[in-house]
């Protein structure tokens, strides 16, 4: 859960409280609770569809403005990411339409709704369950990331240009939105400059990964890897090597050999909370993260950059056939990621 969203419950149940006493100010922090139910609701389905088609979904993070699925990678298939991109706002649609149907059948006004009327009565509830579902389904819809019309658009463009140019123009119409958002927001309502912050930022960061994996996905691991690094046996201390590793030896990566075998890598940072956690006199072997995947040097260096995303390392071995042929490093990455874009960007400037 987003830290917003504990304080969106706080932040209404002060509002109502504030305008109409301590029952509505009960009566905000419920609502906004409920508000989250139907948040998860629709992120299952995004993550079921998903599941559909083999995407792994680690976890959901919730924002008061949705949620996002945080999964292993979207399908770069245009349809079916059209169809995971649709599944959450169809269903908040679907649960809106039920719950006001059902309303209309028991008797309620369902076109009575306003903030105030759900402030100072229980009475307008059920009214309210429907209709912030539709509210939901219509704001996800908005064609801008990180929402979900933003890869609706994305998803439709794809299928008539390339996924890189697809991704620009998506984003792009996003930045408009979030600059939108922003001026109706310094006259309007506050919230939306709230709004606009998180759609800019999203925009940017889709666009960013995009345009990382599309310049790197033609170098190989062994175009970049560095192959001066030499293993260091498990049972060194930290005493011995830290000095070698902040002069920069390797990249600041260290290779782990437990009798003669690679076992994992050692980076800058677990060598910066080792020493703060144990002191120097720990052994290599002990803080050596041995889960860490190693890589090959095939892989395209745009399949690096998403596992170490995934992985949270900033470097990988290089092991082919039991041996350790380097390592590659986030550093080797951006250094390839900057002289490839300057090439490119030299080549549309001639
Ligand atoms: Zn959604």
């Amino acid at each position: 859960m987003h830290i917003t969203f504990p304080m969106l419950i706080v932040a209404y149940a002060a509002l109502f409280g504030y305008q109409y006493g301590l029952e509505a100010a009960l009566r905000g922090a419920l609502l906004v609770s409920v508000l989250f139910v139907f948040v998860v609701l629709h992120e299952l389905a995004h993550s079921r569809q998903a599941q559909k088609y083999g995407v792994k979904v680690r976890d959901v993070t919730l924002l008061p403005i949705g949620g996002v699925s945080n999964m292993e990678s979207m399908p770069s298939e245009p349809r079916q990411e059209l169809k995971v991109a649709l599944a959450g706002p169809l269903t908040s649609l679907a649960i809106g339409f039920i719950v006001l149907g059902l309303d209309y059948i028991v008797g309620y006004t369902i076109l009575d709704f306003s903030f105030e009327k759900i402030a100072t009565s229980w009475d307008y509830i059920p009214v309210y369950l429907g209709w912030i579902n539709i509210l939901l389904a219509l704001f996800n819809l908005l064609p801008a990331f990180p929402m979900d019309g933003g890869r609706v658009v994305r998803a439709y463009l794809a299928q008539r240009m390339n996924y890189a140019r697809a991704t620009r123009v998506a984003a792009s119409i996003g930045k408009g939105f979030a600059i939108l958002f922003g001026a109706g927001g310094l006259l309007v309502n506050p919230f939306l400059i709230f709004i606009a912050f998180f759609v800019y930022l999203g925009a940017s960061s889709e666009e960013q990964s995009v345009v990382v994996s599309e310049i790197l996905k033609d170098l190989r691991v062994r175009n970049v890897m560095n192959t001066q690094c030499a293993a260091i046996p498990a049972e060194t201390t930290l005493a011995q090597i830290v000095e070698s590793i902040f002069h920069g030896a390797c990249g600041g990566v260290i290779p782990v050999t437990e009798d003669g075998t690679y076992v994992g890598v050692v980076t800058r940072d677990d060598i910066l909370s080792a020493i703060h956690e144990h002191g120097l006199g720990i052994q290599l072997g002990k803080i050596v993260r041995r889960d860490t995947p190693s890589v090959s040097g095939d892989e395209s260096l745009s399949e690096v950059y998403k596992k170490m995303q995934q992985n949270q390392r900033s470097a990988f071995a290089v092991v082919e056939k039991g041996e350790l042929m380097g390592v590659v490093t986030l550093e080797d990455l951006g250094r390839a990621y900057a002289l490839r874009s300057a090439i490119i960007s030299g080549k549309n400037n001639m």
